[in-house]
């Protein structure tokens, strides 16, 4: 059945599954897919290697200024360019998640990114990945879902997708995880919530080819917001 083009909004905290549902949510609609925690990823990348401190908001604010962030599609996936370097698979480090966590609380971060997002919404048929898409960025979104699911599975599920680019330690990652949710869910500005108008989804027993039909569900049943 064909639906006009939305905007849909995945929030939720780490490992709850929102990469792989939303990506390939993404690709069944046709639709385009915006990972934005790469974009504070790719923030704190340039925040390590220009020196800049986590809570200098000044220097924060300038390098944001000289950002040039762009997702691009290729034969091997999308992938993130800062400038003309392919930062993709360097944002993937332990040590940069938890400056991404830090930065992400700095006004100047969010503001930029605010917008920067918010241009990539302009042409509709996009689902946007985050913490705070249905709450901030897209308050109006068609459609918005929070998809969660409780710590033990969450810190497993990225215990296995790490392996390949960290040798953290089971235990190392549930604790990381439990200071990531901490941070992200007490911070003052748009913090870790569902919208008011979410469809939450809890996937700790769904796969997430469940996820995606329950999504799809409620996609085609209309369930939009204030609808
Ligand atoms: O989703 P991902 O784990 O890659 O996000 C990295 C960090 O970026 C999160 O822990 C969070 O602090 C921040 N983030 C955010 N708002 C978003 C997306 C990510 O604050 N919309």
């Amino acid at each position: 059945m064909a639906i006009s083009k939305l905007v849909i909004t995945i929030d939720g905290p780490a490992g709850a599954g929102k990469t792989t549902v939303s990506r390939t949510l993404a690709e069944r609609l046709g639709y385009r897919y915006v990972d934005t925690g790469a974009l504070y990823r790719a923030v704190a990348y340039a925040a390590k290697h220009q020196g800049v401190r986590a809570d200098d908001d000044a220097a924060l604010e300038a390098l944001c200024c000289g950002l040039d962030l762009k997702f691009v599609s290729t034969k091997s996936g999308q992938r993130l360019l800062s400038g003309e370097v392919d930062i993709t698979d360097l944002i993937r480090t332990p040590e940069i998640t938890m400056l991404a966590s830090a930065v992400s609380a700095r006004p100047a971060v969010r503001a930029y990114l605010l917008n920067v997002q918010r241009d990539m919404g302009r042409q509709k048929g996009v689902v946007f990945e985050g913490r705070d898409m249905g709450t901030v960025v897209f308050p109006d979104a068609e459609m918005k879902f929070f998809l969660d699911a409780n710590i033990e599975v969450r810190a497993h599920r990225r215990y296995l997708q790490q392996q390949a680019v960290a040798s953290q330690k089971p235990e190392e990652v549930e604790n990381q995880m439990r200071r990531r949710d901490q941070n992200d869910s007490t911070r003052d500005l748009a913090p870790l919530r569902p919208a008011a108008d979410a469809v939450v989804i809890d996937s700790t027993d769904l796969s997430a080819e469940e996820v995606i039909e329950c999504m799809l569900t409620h996609i085609y049943a209309g369930d939009v917001p204030g609808g």
